[in-house]
């Protein structure tokens, strides 16, 4: 079963479905796709979004708010914890530093939001979903300091050089690919890829962005992580069902989400709690 590890289902365009988002959902299983993590990206958005997926016990989310988000609330570790209490919610993010539309400022705003979220995550021992944008350096520098290897994550839609992939590995976390890897001028991030443990390996959308190739500049939907998966078998040489069983398993041990769940199976089993077993550390 197909994973999108990282999208915004309420974000995701509608239209071609009528609104209708349980048709959007039947869609995107009739494409193999079993399992979505709808990601936050504010707290004004959160009780909607939850809303939205309540009814799909192979739909998790997660809380965080987004480093590039200014305008609505910014949050106290506190209530960080209190909304992560849910029992869909098996994560901490999107947070992380963004410095892409902000050279010149202070974005010392950003690095203090981005602390707190990593202190939240680790008093719920939740993994972390970190996103970073010409921040390397600090991204890590920050990681470090707050200890963000006790609970691990994934650092999403991966872009970066294969430096900071083994720094980022090293404290647990795992690599997510979006459709860049499809991307024409992207062959230095498939290089990364090729190098990157199978193992510490997760698969996304970002939808409604990012779409990948051939649906380049169009609205992006859960469904084109296939292409994705199609990608990552020709840089990895494998097979893509290896690709799909692989990823759907690395999902799984992460997020701690029950491996027989699905989009459509409305009966939640009772281990649907989060439990998670540490990753081997690669040298
Ligand atoms: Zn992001
Ligand atoms: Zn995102």
């Amino acid at each position: 079963m197909l994973v999108d590890s990282h999208c915004h289902l309420d974000r995701v365009d509608l239209t071609p479905y009528q609104g209708d988002f349980k048709r959007l959902m039947e869609q995107t299983l009739d494409q193999g796709v079993g399992k979505i993590l709808s990601v936050s990206i504010n707290l004004e958005a959160y009780p909607a979004m939850l809303a939205l997926v309540a009814a799909y016990p192979g739909i998790s989310i997660s809380v965080g708010v987004h480093p590039c988000e200014q305008a609505g609330e910014d949050p106290e570790i506190e209530t960080l914890i209190e909304l992560a209490r849910h029992p869909k919610n098996v994560a901490i993010g999107e947070t992380g530093l963004d410095y892409y539309r902000s050279q010149n400022e202070d974005m010392a705003w950003q690095r203090e939001r981005f602390r707190r979220h990593i202190r939240a995550a680790r008093v719920l021992r939740k993994p972390l979903i970190i996103h970073t944008r010409e921040a390397r350096q600090d991204t890590i520098h920050i990681m470090r300091e707050e200890k963000a290897e006790e609970v691990g994550g994934v650092m999403h839609c991966f872009t970066e050089t294969w430096e900071m992939a083994k720094e980022a590995m090293a404290m647990n976390f795992y690599l997510s690919f979006s459709g860049i890897l499809t991307f024409k001028n992207a062959q230095a991030l498939r290089d990364v890829a090729a190098q990157t443990p199978m193992e510490r390996i997760l698969i996304e959308t970002d939808a409604p962005y990012l779409a990948p190739t051939p649906f380049r500049g169009k609205p992006n939907e859960p469904r084109h992580v296939a292409r994705v998966a199609e990608q990552l078998a020709e840089i990895k040489n494998q097979p893509v069902e290896n690709i799909i069983q692989q990823t759907h398993d690395n999902y799984c041990r992460l997020f701690g989400v029950d491996e027989r769940l699905s989009l459509l199976d409305l009966v939640a089993p009772k281990s649907f709690r989060w439990k998670r077993k540490s990753p081997e550390i690669p040298q």
